[in-house]
């Protein structure tokens, strides 16, 4: 081939390899957007066109002109139910601080980047969630487990991931562990149906291990969800993996239980998990302690024995 000739065909071959590689960008772009109302976290993209508008746009270039232009239209998907569903949270700084107890979590959370979908309810994210099959946990599940109890509850418990118990029948906490969380909640001059109890992913995890990090980021929006619809006076984390998920923090938890911290506005005590306090029955004054400390804050009398 002559040399002109040859360089030409490179160049060819160039603009091609260009032009696909901005395809391959735009289908990732519109994959992503898709993942993120799927999650129904559309409304939090602010800066971000309707899917369908996305889908107009033929090249990427497009794609970044039609994203300002659809701020002023209506959000999509889910904030078109409620237009003035963006509050914004408040900022770290702009935050009361409830009482000079409360620590603030050790690095800012995920979630206060996030904000809330006014009118949000607990029927409507279950309708979002769907039949999940967003992350890996899917493939070995045999019910999703959203959660359950008094959708006005002032107190929420955070759990971990489903068992095999919780798995077959689709309620959180209801093997040995739930058991004793029941007790626990009576201790408190309570019933379960009183509070609202919910993990950080709705999937049981294989052979019981611990939730991944991509399952985590993949479920817990919608745990972020629901504390937001449920509006709890006081969260109770049972175990490391829901306090350094609500806090985003890699603390332990024998760091973290028995302090107040305060997850976007709601105060928050980390504790034990009964599975822990099953296999350490030792560490259960110290788990009692942390409830008396929520029950003085809810104004709840211990049961009478
Ligand atoms: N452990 C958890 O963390 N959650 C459950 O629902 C059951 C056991």
């Amino acid at each position: 081939m002559d040399p002109a000739k040859r360089a030409s065909v490179g160049a060819l071959s160039e603009v091609r390899d260009d032009v696909r590689s901005e395809t391959h960008l735009e289908e990732q772009v519109k994959d992503w957007l898709r993942y993120g109302e799927d999650l129904g976290l559309a409304p939090y993209y602010r800066d971000r066109a309707p899917l369908h508008a996305i889908e107009s746009a033929t090249a990427s270039s497009e794609i970044c002109a039609a994203v300002p232009a659809a701020m002023a239209a209506a959000a999509p998907g889910r904030a078109s139910d409620a237009p003035t569903n963006v509050a914004p949270s408040p900022s770290a700084s702009q935050k009361p601080a409830t009482t000079s107890t409360i620590l603030p979590a050790t690095a800012p959370s995920l979630f206060e980047a996030i904000e809330r979908i006014a009118g949000d309810t607990l029927p409507r994210i279950r309708e979002d969630i769907g039949d999940c099959t967003r992350c890996k946990l899917h493939k070995g599940r045999t019910k999703i487990v959203f959660g359950t109890g008094n959708p006005n509850a002032d107190l929420m418990f955070v759990g971990e991931g489903p068992g095999r118990d919780e798995d077959l029948s689709g309620e959180p906490f209801v093997g040995r562990a739930g058991r004793l969380l029941t007790d626990m909640i009576k201790a408190m001059g309570l019933q379960r149906e009183d509070v609202y109890i919910a993990n950080v992913v709705k999937c049981r995890p294989p052979e019981n291990r611990l939730p991944e990090k991509d399952e985590i980021t993949t479920c817990s929006p919608f745990l972020m969800r629901q504390i937001d619809a449920i509006k709890p006076k006081v969260i109770c984390t049972l175990g490391s993996c829901s306090a350094q998920t609500l806090l985003q923090t890699a603390q332990g938890i024998s760091k973290l239980r028995g302090e107040w911290f305060d997850f976007r506005g709601t105060k928050l005590m980390p504790t034990y998990h009964p599975a822990y306090l099953l296999r350490n029955p030792a560490a259960k004054p110290e788990v009692w302690k942390d409830l008396q400390k929520v029950m003085a804050v809810l104004g709840l009398q211990p049961k009478k024995r």
